[in-house]
């Protein structure tokens, strides 16, 4: 399983698909991209390879923001309705996830009832829980920290937010993910090696930060919201 993500100014779908088929060594069982452009998120997601998935995207769709996925099922079996990215009930929210939430059955009962489940993932919940809170009033960001303060288990996750049209949001906890740096560029990915065609430098992320990526800038914040300085390393290829 892994997770990419891309915003910039190149076509996101090839490099999140490229990025995607470098992590295929990590084994999945379904696959899925979300694309941003001034239309608003497009989701292609299937059951099976990487190149089924190629074969559902629409090639004229152009964006130069997106968030891609594979999967490991752990909770609702391998088909295209459990398949990354899961989208919050208005459609606002989109979120690609690698790990298990423990606690997401707790989660949904306390405070998602009543809210109709698009799947029978854990990480439904988490995108739920974002947009709940959104409409609480917190920002997006905060949203995001209140979730995960919530959350009981491991995640990396990207999130995209139809408002917030040139920003990708970026968490972890117990399981790998990095933010790798370019020239008006940045990227997501569980691995560096799925990125290393576009850069080769990297932020590590420590556990329960939300990172704010643009397409020219990283903010590393805490959950209690104030910045963390964390500065990229250069990536090698060990083969
Ligand atoms: N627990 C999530 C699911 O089953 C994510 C699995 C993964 O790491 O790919 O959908």
């Amino acid at each position: 399983c892994g997770i990419v993500g891309y915003i910039g100014e190149a076509d996101a779908k090839e490099i999140l698909l490229k990025g995607l088929e470098k992590l295929e060594y990590r084994g999945y069982d379904s696959a899925g991209i979300a694309i941003r452009n001034e239309e608003g998120v497009t989701v292609f997601k299937e059951k099976g390879r990487i190149a089924d998935l190629r074969e559902a995207v629409n090639e004229d769709i152009t964006a130069k923001i997106g968030i891609g996925h594979t999967r490991w099922a752990t909770h609702g079996v391998p088909n295209r309705l459990n398949a990354h990215p899961h989208q919050s009930a208005s459609g606002r929210f989109t979120l690609v996830h690698n790990g298990v939430i423990e606690n997401y059955h707790l989660l949904q009962k306390t405070y998602l009832k009543g809210i109709p489940m698009q799947s029978d993932t854990d990480t439904e919940v988490i995108v739920q829980l974002i947009e709940l809170f959104v409409k609480e009033g917190f920002s997006t960001a905060d949203a995001f920290r209140k979730t995960l303060t919530l959350l009981h288990g491991s995640y990396a996750l990207a999130l995209l937010d139809v408002e917030a049209a040139d920003t990708i949001f970026v968490a972890k906890n117990k399981s790998p993910l990095l933010v790798g740096v370019g020239e008006g560029f940045n990227v997501v990915a569980s691995d560096a090696m799925a990125m290393l065609q576009v850069t080769d430098q990297y932020i590590e992320l420590h556990d329960k930060e939300v990172v704010i990526v643009h397409k020219a800038s990283v903010e590393i914040t805490k959950l209690d919201g104030s910045i963390v300085e964390r500065g990229p390393y250069t990536a090698e290829l060990d083969m």
